[in-house]
């Protein structure tokens, strides 16, 4: 089963120099106990991307054209209560500061009991779970540290607790929008693995987003490697990684020496800038900073197959067919 299935989606903002279109054509799906990666530098829409799917978009957002449906349905039509319902459950959601999940005057035990509220269970029970959870993240001693605030726990603490929290619902989906990124590279490789094992087990699908490529590589199946608002190329971790279609993505491995090492922190630098989203160059996005560009590439090239399960956004693919 398809778990998530975004069709063309086209999202730009209103600002007062015109409209800036965030996400162009975006196609991606995500399989039912899959964990699929987006990668790209800041900018290329990835958070324009996840808000769509729990419908938290910005008031100046408009969606243009496309579909985002979940196990099947769609979601943009969905009334604001039906998404309440859905977000927190069915959907659950881990952001890079955990303190604003948590909340500052309550125990971390007490909002553990809340987030159970469907729950038909005794208060006991579901403090047993809230520490079983804990216990399954990696915190020491749960049972007392229930009773503490989040302020008494360390940023790489709240953030397990925020991945607890997040997978108590047992939701189909996890989406992670840089959740590891302000914590150290040690603390970071450890919660991975954490959530890695935690997926497993309960089974869910997750999108994870970041844009330290060694994150990727660790802990997803497949890869998605958005540019200034759209996919350029997608397949499997291993075919994405270790035999990139994409001048861009070749580009963000090549200038990465750590090649894709979890040491990787950040997310290497390619001269150039991402175009003017409100102005966009007609033609391939990637063309202006791209080693390889030649004169056809002033038409927008189509998604192709580079592979079974591999496709990008480039004219080389067929020249290295034929070559
Ligand atoms: P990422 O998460 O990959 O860094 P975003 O989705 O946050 O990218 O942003 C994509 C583009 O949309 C950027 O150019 C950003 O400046 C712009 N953008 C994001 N939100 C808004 C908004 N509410 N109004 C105008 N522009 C926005
Ligand atoms: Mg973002």
């Amino acid at each position: 089963m398809t778990v998530l299935d975004i069709r063309d989606l086209s999202i730009s903002y209103d600002t007062p120099r015109g409209s800036l279109k965030a996400l162009r054509n975006v196609s991606m799906m995500i399989p039912e106990g899959r964990i699929v990666g987006i990668v790209g530098e800041s900018g290329c829409g990835k958070s324009t991307l996840i808000s769509s799917v729990i419908r938290l978009m910005a008031p100046n957002a408009r969606v243009g054209s496309g579909e985002v449906r979940f196990k099947g349905a769609d979601i943009l039509g969905r009334s604001e209560a039906e998404m309440r319902a859905l977000r927190g459950t069915d959907i659950s959601m881990v952001f890079q500061d955990p303190m604003q999940t948590h909340n500052p005057v309550l125990t971390v035990g007490r909002q553990m009991v809340d987030i159970q509220y469907r729950d038909k269970k005794t208060k006991t029970e579901k403090l047993k779970r809230a520490a079983e959870m804990l216990a399954l993240v990696g915190i020491p001693d749960p049972e007392a540290r229930l009773n503490q605030y989040p302020f008494e726990f360390s940023g790489g603490m709240r953030q397990r607790i925020a991945i607890a929290m997040a997978l108590m619902a047992k939701p189909s989906l996890l989406i992670a929008d840089e959740p590891t990124t302000a914590l150290d590279a040690t603390l970071e490789v450890q919660i991975i693995k954490r959530l890695k094992e935690l997926q497993e087990e309960v089974g869910c699908s997750i999108l994870f987003i970041s844009h330290h490529l060694g994150v990727i590589a660790e802990l997803c199946d497949e890869v998605v490697v958005m540019y200034a608002g759209e996919v350029v190329e997608s397949g499997s971790v291993r075919d994405v990684f270790h035999n990139p279609a994409h001048p861009y993505t070749r580009a963000l491995l090549e200038c990465d020496p750590g090649h894709i090492k979890v040491s990787t922190r950040v997310l290497p630098t390619i001269p150039g800038n991402i175009p003017d989203l409100i102005n966009l160059p007609r033609g391939c996005i990637f063309a202006e900073r791209c080693e390889r560009r030649h004169a056809a590439c002033t038409t927008r090239p189509e998604m192709r197959s580079a592979g079974a399960g591999h496709q990008a956004a480039c004219l080389l693919i067929e020249e290295r067919e034929t070559a």
